[in-house]
């Protein structure tokens, strides 16, 4: 703890290690309509109940909070799926409404995407990232358990025609499911200009299933798309921003057809530079995705009793204490020390 304790309005969410929190990323609900298998378990998981989760004015609050009292600058709404809430309209509008500049995205699915990327622009949306992971059917019905990609295709449409650019596609590679199919992702992304950012898949399967060799590397990205396309990484300063990008341009001609970006989670983790803070679906800081602490807000949300400063002094109390990498003392999930967190990506939040 600093010298005369935490002071929230001054420090914001500062950490042990000197790193300060200004990236907010809420989960909206931990339910899905996909069961990507790095993600979900085939059955579903025991979803929160609907009183469990934060209400939009709750979440409003939070905001509020974050933003006005502890240096939250940007923020990012994900789940499970969010488009699955029916208020996320609601949400991001009061959201707006309270901070007219700050930068709102959305980490989607994009299915049914296209009926409400209008209504989500309108009511203050500035970007999305979705997540997909090949262009090809079959491997997409195998890998997220359901035939949907048309869906996701058509809700990408949709968000571009909303003017939610420049669009983000969020890919994980699993060797023997899509990893063939990298190239052909990235083709189908520099055709219709978005940036395709490729994730290494991380220990956040609720199957639990993840293994370090199995995992599809950002050397091993690099080398699946080296057939067809030479990337040159860009001359930009990353400053805290997890993917590493390239130009991209076809095998011995000049031009430069866009850019990809990789994030190597696992092989060349980036805690150091992390600003993130998450809030699950319920309430709960989580300072890392590895947290194995969490501290709940909800109940001081719903305590009558409890300001704005009682909620500010929590999460930043849980925010002194994230860890320095991987839920640990040090990055590396395959060391000793490192204990995979109970939660799936899908109820922490991606
Ligand atoms: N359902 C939305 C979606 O898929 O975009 C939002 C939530 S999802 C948990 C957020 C992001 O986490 C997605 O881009 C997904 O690919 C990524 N993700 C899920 N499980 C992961 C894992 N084990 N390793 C790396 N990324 C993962
Ligand atoms: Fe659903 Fe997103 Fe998890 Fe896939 S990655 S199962 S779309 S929450």
């Amino acid at each position: 703890m600093p010298a005369g304790g935490l002071n929230p309005a001054a420090d914001g969410l500062l950490d042990r290690y000197g790193r300060r929190a200004t990236d907010l990323r809420i989960s909206l609900i931990d339910k899905c309509n996909l069961r990507c298998t790095y993600c979900m378990p085939e059955a579903g998981l025991p979803w929160l109940r609907r009183e469990q989760l934060l209400s939009a004015e709750e979440i409003r609050r939070l905001v509020r909070i974050g933003v006005e009292v502890l240096g939250v600058r940007e923020l990012r709404l994900t789940g499970g799926e969010p488009l699955v809430r029916k208020d996320l309209e609601e949400i991001i509008g009061g959201i707006r409404a309270d901070h007219p500049e700050l930068p709102i995205a959305l980490t989607t699915n994009a299915i049914g995407l296209e009926r409400r990327a209008e209504a989500l622009v309108a009511a203050g949306l500035d970007r999305v990232n979705i997540s997909l992971d090949t262009i090809h059917r079959e491997s997409f019905a195998e890998l997220t358990r359901r035939d949907s990609l048309d869906k996701v295709l058509r809700g990408v449409e949709g968000a571009a025609a909303a003017g939610l650019t420049p669009l983000k596609i969020n890919a994980v590679l699993m060797r023997g499911l899509n990893d063939q199919g990298a190239a052909d992702l990235l083709a189908w992304s520099l055709q219709h200009g978005y940036e395709l950012r490729f994730i290494e898949q991380m220990p956040l399967d609720a199957d639990q299933q993840w293994k370090r060799e199995a995992t599809v590397t950002a050397a091993e990205v690099r080398q699946l798309l080296s057939d067809h396309y030479e990337l040159t990484p860009t001359d930009e300063d990353r400053g805290s921003a997890p993917a590493e990008r390239f130009d991209v341009r076809r095998r011995g001609e000049q031009a430069v057809l866009g850019r990809v970006g990789i994030i190597a989670s696992v092989t060349e983790p980036f805690c150091s530079a992390c600003t993130r803070t998450r809030v699950t679906a319920e309430g709960r800081v989580m300072s890392c995705l590895f947290s194995t602490e969490e501290t709940d807000l909800s109940a001081l949300l719903r305590d009558e009793s409890a300001t704005d400063a009682d909620i500010a002094h929590r999460w930043a109390e849980a925010m002194w204490v994230k860890p320095a990498a991987h839920g640990t003392d040090r990055p590396g999930f395959e060391l000793p020390g490192f204990t995979r967190p109970q939660r799936s990506m899908s109820a922490i939040g991606g």
